[in-house]
Order: C-alpha cells, then sequence, then structure tokens
C-alpha cells in the first residue's frame, strides 16, 4: 500500500521509504548521465536449433557504470521506463541491431541470422513506435524477418485491442513477433489466441528446475503444447545444462538460449563465436 502511494506522493515519515526513493532519485540521474555519455552497450546471446547450429541472437543492453562496473538490466530498465529515457535507448538498441543484421546480411555464412530485440512496454504504447520500426527496416535495407521483437505479458494487462492492432502493424511489415518470459504474465489463454505472433519463449524461472520440479516441468510442456496448437514456434531461455535441453527437446521445444551454449558477448567476441561453431560444423 505504502509503495503503490510512493510513486506519486513522497513519505518523509518512513526513512526506509526515504532511502528507496533517494537511491531511485541517484539512479535516475545517473541513468541521463549514462546516456549523455555512451554509457551503453549491446551483448548478443546465441539463439540456437536442435543440432546446436546457430539460429539468431538476442540483443541484451548493458550500462558499463564508470563507479559501479556493469549494471544488470533488471536493475536499471524499470527506472528508465520510468523517467521516458527508455524511448530514446530502445530506440538506440533497435537501430544498432538492424545495423548488425546490415552487416550479416552482407555475408552468406551470417545473413540466415536473426536478432531478438526486448521492447518495453512504454516503448510499444509510444504511438511513434510503429513507425519507427518500419523506418529503420528501411533505412538499413534489411529484410524485416530477420527482426524479432521480443514483447512481455505485461502488454496484455489493458488496452488489448490497440495492442493488438499494433502488433498486426509489425507483422503486416514482415517482423517476427516473440512473446518473452511466458508463464510467468497473466495472458488469458482467449487473448493470446488473438495475438499475431510467431513465437513464445518459455521463461527461465521454469527451465531452471524443470528436472526436479513436477510444477515448472509440468508449465513448460504446457507452454510447449499451447505453442504446437496455435502454431506458434517456441524457445526456452535460460538452458543451463545437457539434462535441461534433452527434457525439453522430448517435449517438442526445439530451439535453445543460454549458458550451456553460450553466454551473451560483446560483438567481437560473438563474431569469433560464429566463426568458431562454423568450423565445427561443415557445410
Ligand atoms: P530477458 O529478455 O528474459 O533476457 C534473458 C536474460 O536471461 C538475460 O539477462 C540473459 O543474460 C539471461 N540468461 C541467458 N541465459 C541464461 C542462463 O543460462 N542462465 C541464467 N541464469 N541467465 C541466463 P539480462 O541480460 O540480465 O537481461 C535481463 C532482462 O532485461 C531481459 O530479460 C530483458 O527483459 C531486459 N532487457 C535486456 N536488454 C533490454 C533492452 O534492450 N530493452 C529492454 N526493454 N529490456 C531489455
Ligand atoms: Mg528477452
Ligand atoms: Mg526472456
Ligand atoms: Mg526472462
Amino acid at each position: 500500500q505504502a509503495k503503490r502511494a510512493g510513486r506519486n506522493t513522497v513519505c518523509f515519515f518512513d526513512p526506509e521509504m526515504q532511502a528507496v526513493v533517494s537511491a531511485n532519485a541517484a539512479l535516475s540521474s545517473d541513468l541521463r548521465q549514462a546516456w549523455r555519455e555512451n554509457q551503453f552497450r549491446i551483448d548478443y546471446q546465441p539463439q540456437v536449433g536442435v543440432d546446436g547450429q546457430m539460429i539468431g541472437v538476442e540483443a541484451l543492453l548493458r550500462w558499463l557504470h564508470p563507479q559501479r562496473g556493469m549494471v544488470p538490466p533488471d536493475q536499471f530498465i524499470p527506472a528508465a521506463e520510468e523517467t521516458s529515457l527508455i524511448i530514446p535507448i530502445g530506440r538506440w538498441v533497435l537501430d544498432a541491431a538492424c545495423a548488425q543484421l546490415a552487416a550479416w546480411a552482407r555475408r552468406p555464412d551470417r545473413r540466415h541470422l536473426s536478432i531478438a530485440v526486448n521492447v518495453s512496454v512504454r516503448q510499444f504504447r509510444h504511438p511513434e513506435f510503429v513507425d519507427e520500426v518500419l523506418q529503420v527496416i528501411r533505412q538499413w535495407d534489411i529484410q524485416p524477418n530477420k527482426l524479432k521483437l521480443e514483447l512481455t505479458e505485461s502488454l496484455l494487462a489493458d488496452g488489448i485491442d490497440v495492442t493488438i492492432a499494433k502488433m498486426g502493424s509489425l507483422k503486416d511489415m514482415g517482423v517476427a513477433l516473440s512473446l518473452d518470459d511466458f508463464g510467468i504474465g497473466y495472458s488469458s489463454l482467449s487473448y493470446l489466441k488473438r495475438l499475431p505472433l510467431d513465437q513464445l519463449k518459455i521463461d527461465r524461472e521454469f527451465v531452471k528446475d524443470i528436472l526436479t520440479d513436477a510444477n515448472d516441468a509440468a508449465i513448460a510442456k504446457t507452454v510447449i503444447g499451447l505453442a504446437q496448437s496455435l502454431h506458434l514456434d517456441v524457445i526456452a531461455e535460460g538452458v543451463e545444462t545437457e539434462e535441461q535441453r534433452d527434457f525439453l527437446e522430448k517435449q517438442g521445444c526445439y530451439s535453445f538460449q543460454g549458458y550451456l551454449f553460450c553466454k551473451p558477448l560483446p560483438i567481437d567476441e560473438l563474431e569469433a563465436f560464429i566463426d568458431r561453431s562454423a568450423e565445427m560444423v561443415p557445410a
């Protein structure tokens, strides 16, 4: 209750709350400075198919804070949303991903790769979002189906008709749409059927204990079954062991992302990783 009130009113009587408020304010002003001073970087994590062949990557934002070191996105994305900085930052990530796709399109050994970009709710709701995606695709002259936008279930919390219409416009452009962190939200199945999606992404939360927790295993199986009946692609994130991978494959999931294959890498290390994996898989 206090937390909810804290959004609009600052309660100076609660020292703990005061600490949270000033920590957030510090983070927000740090973020603005970080954006001005180009402290962000994008790492890329491979996504692989059943034979371990690379099918694409997910772009993951990194903040290299001069004092705090690497700040994980979970710690600053909420503040970036709150301050609207997510709009220019998100635009930059999208542009960088498309620039990378354009570079790969010129290379026969890389042109099949897709790039998944995370889109925050605030960014998706921005009235210019669809136009910006169209512009960036045109500007880099890339195949739109190589760009995959990762959306989250929180988009379904309200304004469902507008959300579906926007997703439809993106689909019409040929962009691929994935529902990220699937299973942790509250999307109703009847909504799911109406969404013009290409892919469901099973959240790491369920993959983690898939071999030991019967509930997690059941949820993963259900998501895979759901994807199959809706004719959607399915990918599992956070795959760390062979056993998890094998279990998922047995259930009908044929795309994976996780430390088992590769952690997120800066672009030059990713390029080296792609070259190494190409050597291992004979053409
Ligand atoms: P996400 O989209 O679900 O991304 C997957 C997260 O799982 C990434 O965390 C990745 O590093 C991590 N991960 C991948 N494989 C494994 C594994 O095998 N084990 C474990 N323990 N973790 C694994 P990361 O990079 O910290 O990103 C966290 C979240 O921040 C992302 O979750 C995404 O929601 C958000 N995010 C990242 N980049 C962006 C961005 O450019 N824009 C927006 N709006 N959100 C972003
Ligand atoms: Mg994601
Ligand atoms: Mg995810
Ligand atoms: Mg996740």
